[in-house]
């Protein structure tokens, strides 16, 4: 994908590849032609101008069953933010009465929009209307009605591209750009590291609260993946099963879309990753873009008996299937010791590993720790 692009007063930076929502597109298409194929009906494609032009384009052109294209225009949208008043200025150009309607929309954002379409075109006595989305943002999403066929769900930020404009101007970019707002330069980004049961999430709690920081736990964020049971959910699911690692590029998405999304905060506190050399490049490569760098790694350190002992207990208490059998333990240490161990050379050479002792009362690390971070 390219540079970041001007568009008006706003920096943009690049964020989904035509690539990505082609795929996305040909995924969408397919759920659609498997429920309206072979059905007989002609249902009308209600293409919501002018953000949906090249999504709806694009899912014609892959939908193999006979249907009609109606176009509407409809805006909540002014600048950057949502109105909350949705717009008429061009109205239905055909009678849907006792049609099936299949709405083809850009982005649902707050749902204004598309549920008040949806409730106009049942009063207008359409016999059924489904709603398809290229992308939708679950964080503001406030509306019951289901969205029947959504292509991607992004994180709450503003974006440009493939039909959506920033004030109109953007439409034509193939690929989708979010908005770069300017960061507050003095952010930390600490990393919390040590073995398997060291007391990381624990100590994180401290430090939130202290620092007023955001904590990221690649663990937990990858729960909530697998309990929503999304495709990366799914994915991950066998992989921890198995106590090996989900795949970089996954993680290292997830962490930069935490750090976008998150404001208010005076820094991060990344419990859990990164775990390989590989993932601390990444991380380096995902803060020079923003002109920002890792404040310090606060390691715990404990010896390997009292992993297995900890891990064991803290299976006990939370029933995580994922630490209840001695063998995964043992390998998730071996996991540590074979691809974990060597971020230390990595973080001493750039000057920002600092060791914690991690045997003692949780006040008292805790403790250790204040006085370390206290300094940064
Ligand atoms: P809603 O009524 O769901 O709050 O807003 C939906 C409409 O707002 C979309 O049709 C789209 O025109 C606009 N919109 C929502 N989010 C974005 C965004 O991130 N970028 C752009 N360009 N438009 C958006």
């Amino acid at each position: 994908m390219g540079n970041n692009i001007k568009l008006h007063d706003k920096v943009f930076k690049p964020y989904l590849s035509n690539e990505v929502i082609e795929a996305a597109i040909d995924r969408l298409a397919e759920k659609v032609n498997a429920d309206f194929e072979g059905s007989g009906d002609v249902p009308i494609f209600l293409c919501v101008l002018n953000g949906a032009i090249m999504f709806t384009a694009a899912m014609m052109k892959r939908l193999r069953f006979k249907a009609e294209l109606v176009s509407i225009k409809l805006s909540s949208y002014q600048g950057t933010s949502s109105t909350g008043t949705v717009l008429i200025p061009i109205g239905l150009t055909a009678p849907v009465r006792d049609r099936r309607v299949i709405i083809f929309e850009d982005i649902v954002d707050t749902g204004n929009t598309i549920v008040a379409l949806k409730e106009m075109l049942l009063s207008k006595g359409a016999k059924e209307v489904r709603i398809c989305t290229m992308l939708m943002k679950p964080e503001v999403y406030s509306k019951d009605t289901v969205l029947d066929y959504v292509g991607m769900k992004i994180p709450n930020a503003f974006i440009v591209g493939y039909g959506l404009d920033y004030d109109e101007l953007g439409r034509n970019l193939p690929d989708i750009y979010v908005v770069d707002e300017p960061k507050d330069k003095n952010m930390k980004y600490y990393i919390l590291f040590g073995p398997p049961g060291a007391g990381k999430g624990t100590q994180a709690t401290a430090m939130v609260e202290k620092y007023n920081l955001h904590h990221i736990s690649t663990g937990a964020l990858l729960r909530k993946e697998i309990a929503d049971c999304t495709e990366l959910g799914l994915k991950a699911k066998n992989l921890i099963e198995e106590g090996a690692l989900v795949p970089d590029e996954v993680v290292e998405g997830m962490i930069e879309s935490e750090f976008r999304r998150v404001s208010g905060v005076d820094g991060f506190l990344l419990d859990g990753f990164p775990r390989t050399i590989a993932q601390a490049e990444a991380l380096d490569a995902i803060l020079k873009r923003t002109g920002e760098k890792v404040t310090s790694v606060v390691s715990i350190m404990i010896p390997d008996w009292m992993i297995v002992e900890r891990i064991s207990h803290r299976a006990a208490i939370e029933g995580r299937t994922d630490d209840s059998d001695v063998t995964i333990i043992k390998s998730r240490i071996d996991t540590y010791h074979n691809q974990t161990e060597p971020l230390i050379d990595y973080y001493k050479k750039a000057g920002l590993y600092n060791e914690i002792d991690g045997i003692g009362t949780i006040e008292e690390v805790r403790d250790r720790i204040f006085e370390l971070v206290d300094k940064f």
